[in-house]
């Protein structure tokens, strides 16, 4: 069984808050409460990302960095029979929206459906195509506009999916909103275990917004910390399932920390991937080499700002991502965790010249 107890409950409270892009707080409150002992200075910016500085120290300037947000959708309609229509708040496939459960944020968090037609009434035809997410609806159970006012939602209400979480079998957990909350949960972790350290470098935590609609967020955050070396903290692509052939897994359950090499947003410099993996190899940390043709991360707008920031990614992989049950297992969390610690700690290294 797992042993890390203060990580696996920071992890339950993080991805059981709600975080939908640009209304954070639920989050915000919670990452607040969980650093306040290890927290030099905070602050929050015009966009609402949350910047912890957790301790001064000589030698590097260390950012790490999670995303606060999840991926929800916005009521962008209200019909006359009081049912919501709906748009996606980041990549959202219909076919996963079909039949869940949903809170909408109204007066209160209000319990809804995404409703489908019963196969009982559909065509054969209906049956083989997948609706867009514009065509999908949700049910409150109001029978009108007035119903459904008298909720407080309207127009431009958020839906979220509701908290689930869960340990499965020993090590691993499901859950809505692992992306990024693991990644929050791990930089907690961290500046817990690296403020009271006598010789550390100077460390700041940051949880930005609004990843899930393009890094935006992230694009602000360069300037008010003004890092040497950011470490963004993810949840990353673990397609080992059924039907996956090996060469298209980018990355597997249980193996380790991913270091990132290339995402569409991203090629980490190399030499900086050299260092990565040699600090694992030394401390024993088990870890594995991820390189995607897609997606991305905060990574690809901060190492882009002033001169250029020296930035890697280091992933918890994660299935079934942007979905309301999302998989990982602890003991890559814990990998993640002792990485990014050791890795602060050997910041100088990483950047000495070639
Ligand atoms: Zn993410």
């Amino acid at each position: 069984m797992f042993e890390g107890g203060r990580l696996l409950e920071a992890l339950r409270v993080l991805s059981n808050a709600y975080g939908p892009p640009a209304w954070e707080e639920d989050v915000v409150g919670k990452l607040r409460g969980m650093t306040s002992e290890v927290v030099e200075r905070s602050w929050r910016d015009n966009l609402g990302n949350l910047f912890v500085k957790v301790r001064s120290g000589s030698g590097p300037r260390v950012m790490m960095v999670a995303h606060m947000d999840e991926v929800a959708m916005i009521v962008r309609h209200v019909d006359d029979s009081g049912f919501l229509h709906i748009a996606p708040l980041g990549g959202l496939d219909a076919r996963v929206l079909i039949g869940q459960r949903v809170v909408v944020h109204g007066n209160g968090p209000v319990e809804g459906c995404i409703g489908v037609k019963p196969p009982h009434v559909m065509t054969p035809d209906e049956m083989k195509v997948v609706p867009n997410v514009r065509e999908l609806y949700v049910d409150v159970g109001a029978s009108s506009r007035d119903e459904v006012r008298a909720l407080g939602i309207g127009v431009g209400s958020y839906v979220t999916f509701p908290p689930n979480f869960a340990v499965t079998s020993g090590t691993r957990v499901v859950s809505k909103a692992l992306d990024d909350r693991a990644g929050c949960a791990a930089a907690v972790e961290v500046s817990k275990e690296l403020h009271g350290l006598g010789s550390a470098p100077e460390l700041y935590a940051v949880f930005t917004v609004q990843e899930e609609l393009g890094l935006r967020g992230a694009s602000v955050i360069v300037e008010q910390v003004e890092p040497d070396l950011a470490v963004v903290l993810e949840c990353t692509v673990a397609a080992d399932v059924p039907g996956t052939p090996p060469q298209d897994h980018v990355t597997r359950l249980g193996q380790g920390a991913a270091i990132r090499m290339m995402d569409s947003t991203m090629l980490t410099n190399p030499k900086l991937v050299r260092w990565l993996t040699g600090v694992a190899e030394r401390e024993g940390i088990s870890y594995q080499l991820q390189v995607m043709t897609g997606g991305g991360t905060d990574a690809g707008r901060i190492h882009l700002q002033r001169r250029g920031v020296p930035t890697v990614v280091i992933s918890t992989p994660c299935r079934y991502l942007h979905t309301p049950n999302l998989m990982l297992d602890l003991r890559d969390l814990e990998a993640v965790v002792r990485l990014t610690a050791a890795a602060a700690l050997d910041a100088r290294e990483a950047l000495k010249g070639p």
